[in-house]
């Protein structure tokens, strides 16, 4: 079953060696972290999906990460010492590709690294306990409907299976939001994020489909694409969607939010 679904931020500048004294900027994020840390030990998932857009993507394919273990490092954002390791889930790879069939493209590829779209939330959710399976997935850039159909599948897969079942949709909001952020500065990038979090507040997937195609690409987001898929997985299940922080201390907008089950 399908205990816990949460949206979760992926900046390295989480990481305290990495973001030091930039960590201050992003206290909201952390507590609203440590509180959806303490919610998934709760929903006690015998397995962790985690959405990335930072692997190796497929424009044409879904990708899932297929490796035996997996490790997730910080090298590349100045941390040398970081280490942490995880096991995969094959189990529920072969029950997702024998639920796909040929329905979908979805590519299996084999890496023991792990992108920081998955590293850097698992780095806060597994602090008390390692040994749940993680199974890494990445979007693509078909349709956004294909998204949700491929949450579907997993949805599917999650419930032919007799395990616990968490899914972290990675991913920040709008990277447009100051004059000093990474990739420039729009004046509708606040704009994006407001109307992003009030439609996933409403239940409303068809409120993200009715998102005009150039005001999204304005936005410059990385999430969306991950949330989708997401939506796919919890569609018709009953739920709220809880606000856990929102701040954009540096241009990009991080959003922590659970996927209350009723
Ligand atoms: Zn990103």
């Amino acid at each position: 079953m399908l205990t816990f679904a949460a949206i979760v931020p992926h900046p390295p500048v989480l990481i305290p060696s990495i973001g030091k004294e930039n960590i201050d900027k992003l206290k909201k994020t952390i507590s609203a972290l440590d509180i959806l840390e303490e919610e998934l030990n709760q929903a006690n998932p015998d397995t962790i999906i985690v959405i990335s857009p930072h692997g190796e993507i497929n424009f044409e394919a879904f990708t899932v990460n297929t490796n035996e273990k997996y490790t997730a490092r910080f090298e590349n954002f100045g941390d040398f010492t970081t280490k942490l390791e995880f096991k995969s889930d094959l189990g529920f790879i072969n029950q997702l590709k024998a639920t796909n069939e040929t329905k979908l493209p979805v590519q299996l590829i084999s890496q023991e690294n792990l992108d920081h779209g998955v590293s850097v939330p698992l780095y806060y959710l597994t602090r008390k306990n390692q040994d749940r399976r993680i199974v890494p997935i990445n979007y693509s850039f078909l349709n956004f409907n294909k998204h949700l159909e491929f949450g579907e599948l997993i949805k599917e897969a999650i419930f032919s299976s007799d395990k616990r079942v968490a899914i972290i949709a990675s991913g920040d909001l709008s990277h447009k939001l100051s004059l000093r952020a990474p990739a420039g500065f729009s004046p509708h990038a606040k704009e994006f994020d407001k109307k992003l979090i009030q439609v996933l507040k409403k239940k409303s997937v068809q409120g993200i489909l009715d998102m005009d195609p150039a005001f999204i690409e304005e936005a410059g987001e990385c999430g969306l694409r991950s949330f989708l898929i997401l939506l796919g997985a919890i569609k018709n299940m009953k739920y709220e969607f809880e606000v856990l922080s929102y701040e954009a201390p540096f241009g990009v907008g991080y959003l922590v939010g659970e996927f209350k089950f009723a």
